[in-house]
């Protein structure tokens, strides 16, 4: 540890919890508001975000929703394509893909997704903190009212926050289930009498008590002590990591600017405190990178605003890695590391959308029924029998032809059609006829063409067998 570094290093912040006070109480955090270019940057991006979240569920392809999440029923659909427990392998490529793209994503640009993509940031900072703000004022307004006895103001203060945070809660429960059962049977659940959705209806109000309790009550806990993300950054971020960093080294020692002191003695920070007065996690982002710091930037925007003040330099602090305030380098994103483990995440990803997006509609297998020899069948004929299985893995009814490639010869389905329903799986038998003088060999390798709606879909490779004495 350098000098610097020692000069503000005390440690004991890491014995207690910045939300919680030395009663073991919860300390209620009352962040000022932000202002600057990051957040007006993170509002921007909010706002197509929360479109897209909204909006999206009533995109339709081909009559089914873009995306679909219904793991009650167990269908999902992204891009328009079905998936579904028959796809169980593409899922657990799937699965493995976005657990190393989430390690290697963090631990280049640390908690970037938390600050600026997730849904709970989103909708606390941007929807929930905003109408507090509206309502009752900026932080230190909040602590009055927080302090005030029970009169008129406080009682319509009071109760219009918690009813809209409550209407809010109810459209984003009403949100996520539009992703997970679709716009039509959420519709369905509004309009159809009651009793014919209970479930439904249960699940909305369950939805909604809960986002009421996350955004209205439980907030920044939600990231601190909750969210299993959050919880592994300890090992997940190294020295190299992108985090929001308080560039100690040109900021220690901190004190106030003495005016009539021509050559200041202090380091660039002035102790004005504004980086902890906006912190939503309610903590002093000079300590050294932090498990509660989920990477709001409201803090570079505060230190910002002062530095412009004082005529200093910005981003004392800013997105840096810990290694660069100690060699004191300017970070870059266009660092050999950076653009490395950028690469392998975009190959990551291709790879996994392009096994999605070129994975067939249908699953045709074809197997000789195991057991049975090859029959003898009029006209100097001979047949053998055979299984087919097909899944279909789309919505649509899906018909199906066979037709022999090589050798001539005719197939005789026992049933009478191939016709597969939405996400189902058909097995059915059928027999393949040939003329004795096809068959040279006691093997002869069949070819057979699979056709849907007259377009060939498959062609599956299997054997005809005769006996010997035929
Ligand atoms: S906002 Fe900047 S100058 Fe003020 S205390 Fe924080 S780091 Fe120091
Ligand atoms: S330390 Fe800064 S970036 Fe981290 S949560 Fe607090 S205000 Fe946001």
């Amino acid at each position: 540890m350098d000098k610097a570094q020692t000069v503000y290093k005390k440690d004991e912040f890491r014995d207690r919890l910045g939300i919680v006070s030395k009663e073991g109480k919860r300390k209620w955090v009352y962040p000022k508001k932000p202002k600057g270019k990051f957040y007006l940057y993170r509002t921007i991006l909010s706002f197509f975000l929360l479109s897209f979240l909204i909006g999206t569920p009533f995109v339709k392809y081909h009559n089914e929703p873009l995306f679909l999440f219904n793991v009650i029923d167990r269908k999902f659909i992204l891009f328009g394509s079905a998936f579904g427990p028959h796809d169980f392998f593409l899922m657990l490529v799937a699965m493995l893909v976005l657990v190393v793209s989430i390690v290697l994503f963090t631990v280049v640009y640390g908690r970037v997704f938390c600050g600026w993509i997730c849904p709970q940031t989103i909708f606390m900072e941007m929807v929930f903190r905003k109408i507090e703000y509206w309502i009752e004022g900026d932080s230190s307004k909040q602590k009055a009212l927080k302090i005030s006895s029970w009169n008129k103001e406080k009682i319509i203060k009071k109760s219009a926050k918690q009813l809209i945070f409550f209407s809010i809660s109810f459209l984003i429960s009403n949100v996520f289930l539009s992703w997970i059962i679709g716009v039509d049977k959420l519709f369905a659940i509004a309009t159809d009498p009651p009793r014919e959705h209970l479930a439904g209806l249960i699940a909305i109000l369950a939805f909604s008590s809960a986002f009421y309790g996350v955004f209205a009550w439980l907030r920044e806990q939600a990231c601190i002590l909750i969210c299993p993300y959050g919880r592994l950054q300890g090992v997940l971020l190294d020295q190299n990591s992108i985090v929001i960093a308080y560039d100690y080294k040109r900021g220690e020692p901190r004190g106030k600017i003495k005016k009539n002191l021509k050559e200041q003695t202090k380091g660039d920070c002035v102790d004005c405190n504004l980086c902890v007065d906006v912190c939503p996690t309610g903590i002093d982002i000079r300590n050294g990178t932090q498990l509660e710091c989920i990477n709001c930037t409201a803090c570079i925007d505060a230190c910002n605003a002062v530095m412009s003040k004082i005529n200093k330099p910005k981003g004392l602090i800013r997105y840096a890695s810990a290694k660069a305030i100690k060699n004191s380098f300017r970070l870059s994103f266009l660092s050999a590391r950076v653009i490395g483990y950028t690469l392998v995440l975009i190959v990551l990803v291709t790879i996994l959308l392009t096994l999605a997006l070129t994975r067939s509609q249908i699953d045709v297998s074809i197997l000789r029924t195991p057991g049975l020899i090859s029959q003898q069948q009029p006209d100097n004929k001979i047949s053998n029998l055979y299984d087919i299985k097909i899944t279909n893995k789309t919505f649509a009814n899906i018909p199906l032809e066979l037709k022999l490639n090589e050798p001539n010869g005719e197939i005789k389905i026992v049933s009478n059609q191939l016709l597969i329903k939405p996400q189902e799986i058909l097995e059915s038998k059928f027999f393949v006829v040939l003329p004795k003088e096809t068959l040279k060999e006691i093997v002869t390798p069949l070819t057979i063409n699979v056709y849907s709606n007259g377009k060939k879909v498959d062609a599956i490779h299997t054997s005809f067998m005769r006996q010997v004495d035929q």
